[in-house]
């Protein structure tokens, strides 16, 4: 397996908890540990809940949800408004033949478009393919969505084996290309700077290799003036360990949440995370800052 995939899954667990039990015996937040902070707190986006999104009364619930991030002080949100894929293809495990039909790609615009029409001309809209398309569709949805919704990044166009597939999606869109979550280590991430694969990256701090992985391609990125913009699916460690690092990173360009409201988390975490205004405001508290609710975690441990 090398260094990467479930390797790389199972050490950034281990990289993460080290720092924390080296920040607790030290007396020191995680981020002093990397050479101190240079920011005061972490920039985020976000997501709606894309529920209904594909029914009936869809404009209100995009209009509902769109409005409740702006409501909320977030200044950037990302959605995937392909929602009905799946159902036109009639498969829900991703990748086959990499199309989309035209009446898809109108669904795609008319939700795109909706979402900047609520969220106003200042509110920044990065849209997920999830690497779902071949080139021609990536290329054409892109290019749909630029004009549908003034997008701000296009994520995972294509499918993450194929850089000269994302190679050739770049030469023709304009929008800024993100990609970087499925990417392990930094090694898999010199092609992308030095074939300018991406003006985004988002490596997972859960997946790629843990807190000091994060610093090292980081570092990398900086050398080629790319913008760093952690990835999170799975909750209050994933974000912090990504936001402690960038508190020491220059080239950083937001921290990804999954909801505006981060409340559900507080059944398992002592100290409530703080985003508001859109800002993660940054615990002072050695390691990481926070405590497990062991209770509760033991209470709702799942065998696998
Ligand atoms: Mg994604």
């Amino acid at each position: 397996m090398g260094s990467r995939g479930a390797t790389s899954h199972v050490v950034s667990g281990l990289d993460i908890a080290l720092w924390d039990i080296r920040g607790k015996q030290l007396g020191l937040p995680v981020y002093e540990l990397l050479g101190g902070k240079v920011r005061d707190d972490i920039s985020l986006y976000t997501h709606p809940d894309q529920t209904g999104w594909n029914d009936e009364n869809w404009r209100e619930r995009i209009e509902e949800e769109v409005r409740k991030i702006v409501d909320s002080g977030h200044t950037a949100m990302k959605f995937d408004p392909f929602p009905h894929l799946e159902a036109e293809n009639q498969r829900n495990d991703g990748y086959l033949d990499g199309a989309m039909s035209r009446k898809g790609e109108r669904i795609a615009r008319e939700i795109t478009a909706a979402a900047r029409e609520f969220a106003g001309p200042d509110i920044e809209i990065l849209i997920d393919a999830h690497g779902r398309f071949n080139v021609p569709t990536a290329i054409r949805m892109c290019l749909a969505l630029e004009d549908a919704g003034q997008i701000d990044w296009f994520e995972e166009p294509v499918p993450v084996e194929s850089y000269h597939a994302l190679a050739q999606v770049r030469e023709k869109v304009n929008a800024p290309i993100s990609i970087g979550e499925r990417l392990h280590t930094r090694w898999e991430f010199v092609q992308v700077f030095e074939n300018k694969l991406a003006d985004y990256i988002m490596p997972d701090v859960t997946w790629t290799g843990g807190i000091t992985e994060l610093k090292k391609i980081s570092a990398q990125a900086e050398t080629y003036y790319v913008p760093v913009s952690p990835h999170d699916a799975s909750g209050p460690i994933n974000v912090l360990a990504g936001a402690h690092v960038m508190m020491t990173v220059p080239n950083f360009y937001r921290v990804e949440t999954g909801n505006a409201d981060l409340s559900k988390y507080n059944a398992f975490i002592e100290t409530p995370l703080d985003n508001s205004n859109g800002t993660l405001k940054m615990p002072d508290a050695p390691g990481l800052g926070i405590e497990m609710n062991m209770d509760y975690l033991n209470a709702n441990r799942v065998e696998i």
